[in-house]
């Protein structure tokens, strides 16, 4: 029986995600308590689990109050449980969790904050990838360095192409438009970028094809000519579209 995935939109431009399937319901991320309770209590679901991205407030400031009305479990990295709120359980990158007959694969996404992880449905193909991966751009370099975020997007772009991309923040509007600065002859990202502003639903998820082919962060190969940067590695290409992008 395939999952529910509901995007709730929190705070200015954050996205929490909630999963539903005949066992129990998992959330991803909390950055606010009010619509995500409400939305519970519209749809008659409890919550089960609380899977947390990274320590960022905007994505752990509402746990406190979700657990208390709730009961839900909280699980987070290992690495940063000393500034995540409590975690029921740690995990650490590389591992399996089993959740409401869920499997659920941790993968390293470091970049962003040293400790990221992201959290990857094989079952039900959804990739929960907050502020690393995101709809046409990724996260910002905080803790991390170009090459972590490079080998993280790497292990991202090698899951499967029907992967749901679900991430962080609706960046749309400012990631589209620097995607287009740097790949305007992009035929797919002129009409993801029209598919967008033609709809109301929010632009994440998207498919990792859907990405591939037009998330720049993705295209180094593409670009690297563009960029002038024919001797240059893939992390290098995308070091210089990061830098490119911060002064955007
Ligand atoms: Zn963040
Ligand atoms: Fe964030």
């Amino acid at each position: 029986m395939p999952l529910e995935l509901v995007t709730l939109r929190c705070l200015r431009d954050n996205y929490a995600y909630l999963l539903h399937g005949p066992e129990g319901t998992i959330l991803i991320d909390a950055p606010e308590a009010m619509p995500i309770l409400t939305e519970l209590e519209a749809r008659g679901w409890g919550l089960d689990a609380i899977l947390l991205t990274h320590h960022h407030d905007d994505h752990i400031q509402g746990v406190e109050a979700i657990v208390a009305k709730t009961g839900a479990r909280v699980i987070g990295a290992e690495a940063d449980a000393h500034r995540l709120p409590h975690l029921d359980q740690q995990v650490r990158p590389d591992q399996s969790l089993q959740l409401l007959g869920q499997q659920i694969d941790v993968i390293d996404v470091s970049g962003h904050t040293v400790g990221h992880v992201a959290f990857y449905f094989p079952q039900s193909g959804h990739a929960f990838t907050a502020d690393s991966l995101m709809a046409m751009g990724c996260g910002r370099l905080f803790e991390g360095d170009p090459d972590m975020m490079w080998a993280s997007l790497s292990r991202l772009a090698a899951l499967p192409n029907d992967t749901l991309i679900c991430s962080g923040h609706d960046y749309c509007a400012a990631n589209g438009a620097f995607a287009l600065s740097v790949d305007p002859e992009n035929a797919e990202l002129q009409q993801r970028l029209s598919d967008v502003q033609a709809s109301r639903t929010p632009c994440a998820p998207a498919t990792l094809e859907l990405e591939k082919a037009t998330n720049p962060f993705l295209r180094v190969n593409a670009l690297r000519g563009r960029l002038d940067m024919q001797g240059a590695d893939d992390a290098q290409v995308f070091a210089r579209l990061r830098k490119m992008k911060d002064e955007f």
